[in-house]
Formats: C-alpha cells, structure tokens, sequence
C-alpha cells in the first residue's frame, strides 16, 4: 500500500514484520491486518486517518497489546495503528503534579521515568512493563491501587486525540477543575479505539512514598475478609495502598506450577495482601501494622500472617498475587470472568457464584482473585481435574455476569468489553444504555471507520 509509504520503512510495516502485532495477548483473535502504520507524530497519526478514511479502510489502535478482550488486533480488513514509536514524556510540573506524555510511553518505563522527581504515578497492574498510556487510557485500566487513586479515567487531566475525521482535538489542559462543558475527556476513557485515537494525555501524579510495609495474611473465609477490610479501612485508612485477595486453590496453582515458596506457616481458605505507604518519616508502618493484625487476630479475622522484613520478601509477596493469572494459564484451559459487585456483597457473590458453577458442571474449579478495595473479582474457572468445559460455558458465563449486576455491580469491570464481551453485553447490558452509546460513536465515528465491531458489536441499530 503506497498510500502509507510517506510514514518511512519504519513507519509502515507488511508481511512478515506485521506479525508481531497480528495476534491478541491471549491469541483468540486476529487476523493479518493489511499493514501496521507507525506514525512519530500526532500530524503523522492524522494523515493515516484520513488516508485510511478515504480508502474506507478499518483502523485498529494498539498499544502495549495486553488487553484481555481481543479490541487491539485486526478483525476483518483493517490496518493496525501502532503508537510505540510515540513514547515521550515532557517535563514535570513538580507544583501541580503533573506531566504531559505520548501514547505509547510504556506505563513501567513512566514509572522508572519519575525516579528522583519525589513523584509517582499511581497505577500499577501486571501487565506495566507491556501496557502503554493510550492503552491504558482507552480501556480505563484499574489495577491494585484504583481504590486509593481512582482508575485511569481520574488520572487523566488532559488528552489530545485524533478524530475519525482526521481532525485533532487538543484537549492538553493540566487542571483538576474544568468543567467547561461536558467532560469530553472521560468519553475517551474506556472508549476502546472506537472514538478516537490518543495521542497525548496530561497524567496527574502522586507524592512518592517514603516509607511502606506488606503484609500477607491468612483468613478464615470471605466474610473475614470483607469485615478485615473494613477495619483496615477505619484504622489505618489513609495509609492503605493496596488490598489484594487470592485464593487457596489459586495459590496450590502458583505453588505447583512456578515453584514460589510459601512464607506462612499454615495454609487457609484466603489471602490478603495489604501494603501501606506514607509520604511521612514519622509514622511507624510497622506499628500501624501490629495493631491491626493484633485486632484482626484477637476478633478471629485474621489465623495468620507475616510482615515482609526486606524488599526481595515484599517482591516475593506480591509474586504470589500477581501470578494467580500465570498458575491458572499453566494449569490448562480456563474461562475468565472480570466482574464487580459492592464490597459487602463479595460473600454473597463467592456462594452463589459457586453454587452457579456446581450447578453448571460439578467439580469447575474455581480461582476468585482481585482488588478488595473495589469489588473488583477476576473470577476465572478451570474445567473439573481431567476434564474439559461442556459445550455451553458461555451459559455459564451469563449467568455469573447477571448475578453481578442483580448485586449492584457490573459483568466488565476493568478490561473492557472489546470483542470478547460483546455478546454478553448484548444480553445484560440494558437496551437504553446500549442506545445511548450507538449515539455516541455515531455522532464521533458516523462511517464506522475505528475499531468496528468492538463495544457495540457489528449488528445495525
Ligand atoms: C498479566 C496481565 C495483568 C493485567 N492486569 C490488569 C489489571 O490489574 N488491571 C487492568 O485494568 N487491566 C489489567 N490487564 C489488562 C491490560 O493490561 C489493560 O487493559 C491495559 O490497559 C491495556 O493496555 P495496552 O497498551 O496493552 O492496550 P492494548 O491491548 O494495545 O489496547 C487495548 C484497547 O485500547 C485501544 N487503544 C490502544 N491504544 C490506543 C490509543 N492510543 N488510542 C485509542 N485507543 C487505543 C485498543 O484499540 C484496544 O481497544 C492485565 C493484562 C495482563 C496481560
């Protein structure tokens, strides 16, 4: 294809160099894409639009490709966008707590970026050293500290974007405070390429910790855990940065197939992990830590636990939290489910959730893990030891997403719908919300041309 040619040979790739971006992160979905554009500039994304526009070419926007829904690759005739050579990051306002950063800067290299500026960027998931911020905003990523700092939505100050029509919307303001209308900054979050294309964002940042503890603890069920929580919250709330929960059969997963070591001396139904930081020198974490796990322990919340003594246990003590997902994969095929209900519900959603796949197929081993702080389950389910799913999972998985939103939460917490969750939205979403977002891409992307068939599916109103 010619028309791309003026983005240089490394600007625009075919063939064989396609394939690295061909595939999605848990390879289900995409096809060859007619090429991947590269552009070096918002001018250079521009022109691809409206190239693509006139040749009524699809484009697809990628980022780092960690995306669990299949909505950064090719479905169909399309050309892949790529923002990875668009990773700068400007100054730091040190005042404000801000910076201003291209799309494709890599969410772990902004974070080594910010060493020595005495500020930070609170979001951290398993996937920092992939994701890229265009990625990251376009799905509204949440992750570990979402609780304490919001999801990427209330990180984004400002955005520059590419429109469907080739024109650039510069939206780079480095406020807090700006309600000049509707918040069209938001509209972009969690949009999943199908309104526009990143290509800059104001980020704001958060004082860097002095000082932080972790703490791995064991439970006697998710009761506990939701009462524990809220005693964290009222005990040590301003510090807390992290509650993260994991299960005993996800951890016999971790412990068989990456050969973790355990650090506790017993084994229970759930883990917490819990870390506190604080930007003060004069406060004990150690101290805030005896007292709650002495309260924790004398109500029976919490059977055991352990304070990290050094930075490689504190590593070690995420590891077995970040690689729940990792165990799982290693253990054979799987089904994922990204849902959240209100905090109090956790309970209630583990019984029936468990009743509903006892149901379903007697024995579906279940790994329930996640984010404590917000609701946020990544109820993911293996098939009985030795056997395979039955031909109708996906009932299955209807069924647990309508219990979430019975509960008060959503089927889609935090990756999205992309392809992969369209046709459960299809079923739960309610047909006034699903109007309301048809208008919304038809007014920003009348002709169909970003990302089709992601969020809303190919079907015509
Ligand atoms: C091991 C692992 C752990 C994870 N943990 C978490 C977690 O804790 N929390 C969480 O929220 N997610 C998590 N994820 C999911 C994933 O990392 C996030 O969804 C992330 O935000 C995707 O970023 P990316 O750059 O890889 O985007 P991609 O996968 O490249 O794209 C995702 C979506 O964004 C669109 N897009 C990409 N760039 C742009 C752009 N510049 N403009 C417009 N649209 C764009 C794509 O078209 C696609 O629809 C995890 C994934 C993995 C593999």
């Amino acid at each position: 294809m010619e028309d791309f040619a003026f983005l240089g040979p490394a600007g625009w790739l075919t063939g064989a160099d396609a394939l690295p971006y061909q595939r999605d992160w848990l390879n289900r979905y995409g096809v060859a894409p007619v090429g991947v554009a590269r552009p070096a500039s918002t001018g250079e994304v521009a022109e691809v639009i409206a190239r693509a526009r006139d040749m009524g070419l699809a484009v697809v926007p990628q980022g780092g490709n960690t995306g669990l829904c299949g909505a950064a690759v090719a479905e169909g005739r399309a050309l892949i966008l790529s923002l990875n050579r668009m990773a700068a990051m400007g100054e730091i306002d040190p005042d404000g707590g801000t910076v201003e950063v291209e799309a494709g800067l890599v969410l772990g290299d902004l974070h080594a970026r910010l060493e020595g500026s005495g500020l930070v960027f609170p979001l951290h998931l398993g996937a920092e050293g992939s994701a890229r911020i265009g990625g990251l905003i376009a799905t509204n990523a949440g992750g570990s500290q979402a609780f304490r700092h919001g999801t990427m939505a209330d990180l984004v100050l400002g955005l520059e974007v590419v429109l469907a029509d080739g024109t650039i919307w510069d939206g780079r303001r480095a406020v807090q405070k700006d309600n000049a209308g509707y918040a069209l900054r938001r509209l972009f979050a969690g949009s999943e390429g199908t309104l526009g294309i990143i290509t800059r964002a104001v980020l704001r940042l958060a004082p860097e910790p002095r000082q932080e503890a972790t703490a791995l603890l064991a439970l006697p069920d998710a009761g506990a855990l939701v009462a524990f929580g809220r005693h964290l919250r009222a005990t040590a709330g301003e510090f807390l940065a992290a509650m993260e929960f994991f299960s005993d059969q996800g951890l016999d997963w971790t412990l068989k197939h990456l050969a973790l070591d355990w650090p506790l001396e017993s084994r229970a139904p759930v883990y917490l992990l819990v870390s506190l930081s604080t930007t003060s020198a004069q406060v004990s974490l150690d101290q805030i830590f005896a007292e709650v796990l002495e309260a924790g322990m004398g109500q029976g919340l919490v059977t055991d636990g352990a304070v990290a003594a050094s930075l490689a246990q504190r590593s070690a003590f995420w590891r077995l939290r970040e690689e729940q997902p990792e165990g799982q994969r290693l253990e054979g095929a799987q089904v994922k489910h990204d849902i959240s209900v209100p905090v109090a519900r956790i309970p209630a959603f583990l019984a029936k959730g468990a009743d509903l796949c006892a149901a379903h197929q007697p024995g579906i081993r279940i790994n329930p893990f996640g984010h404590l702080g917000d609701g946020n389950i990544h109820y993911n389910i293996s098939p009985p030891e030795g056997a395979e799913f039955g031909p109708d999972i996906g009932n299955l998985s209807l069924q647990l997403g309508a219990l979430a939103q019975e509960m008060g939460g959503s089927f889609a917490a935090e990756h999205g719908l992309g392809r992969s969750k369209v046709s459960l939205a299809d079923h739960l979403r309610s047909p006034v919300e699903r109007r309301l977002m048809a208008k919304v891409k038809a007014a920003l992307d009348p002709d169909g041309l970003l990302n089709p068939g992601v969020i809303l599916g190919n079907r015509k109103e």
